[in-house]
């Protein structure tokens, strides 16, 4: 037997069983040099680059996949929450939310402008003391 040609991937000289229709010296490496020609394409044609663009952006994504998790995460959570928030304000009475800084000043200026405590008066039975009320001019106990 004539060893005639070359193995395209190995470029060992083997016997073609066809002539010139085989261009390996084997299965294996015609299956070898077929899974390579599929991971490394030609770089210059249309295929090749979309090929190579779609291996960076796997690369891209594939090499953090903890931080787009914990990401995704993060926003959910946020997003979550904030459902929650407003969930919990629209459900939530005026009278029942829990009074700010803001609310107590409000309601002790409204109390200073209409209740003044009157020093002269001792406090009545149920031990209240006496205030002049502005805004019915009348003395109340409180
Ligand atoms: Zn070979």
């Amino acid at each position: 037997m004539k060893k005639s040609q070359t193995c395209k991937h190995c470029g060992e000289y083997f016997t073609p069983n066809r002539r010139g229709v085989q261009k390996y010296c084997s299965n294996s490496c015609r299956s070898l040099a077929w899974r390579k020609s599929k991971t490394k394409p030609k770089e210059n044609t249309l295929a090749g680059i979309i090929r190579k663009e779609k291996e960076k952006k796997q690369a891209e994504t594939s090499t953090n996949p903890k931080d787009k998790i914990s990401f995704a995460g993060i926003a959910n959570a946020t997003i979550g929450s904030g459902i929650a928030s407003i969930a919990g304000s629209l459900f939530t009475p005026e009278e029942n939310k829990p009074a700010t800084k803001k609310d107590i000043k409000a309601l002790q200026a409204s109390l200073l402008k209409r209740y003044l405590p009157i020093r002269n008066m001792a406090p009545n039975a149920k031990g209240q003391y006496p205030y002049y009320d502005f805004e019915v001019k009348v003395v109340v106990f409180r």
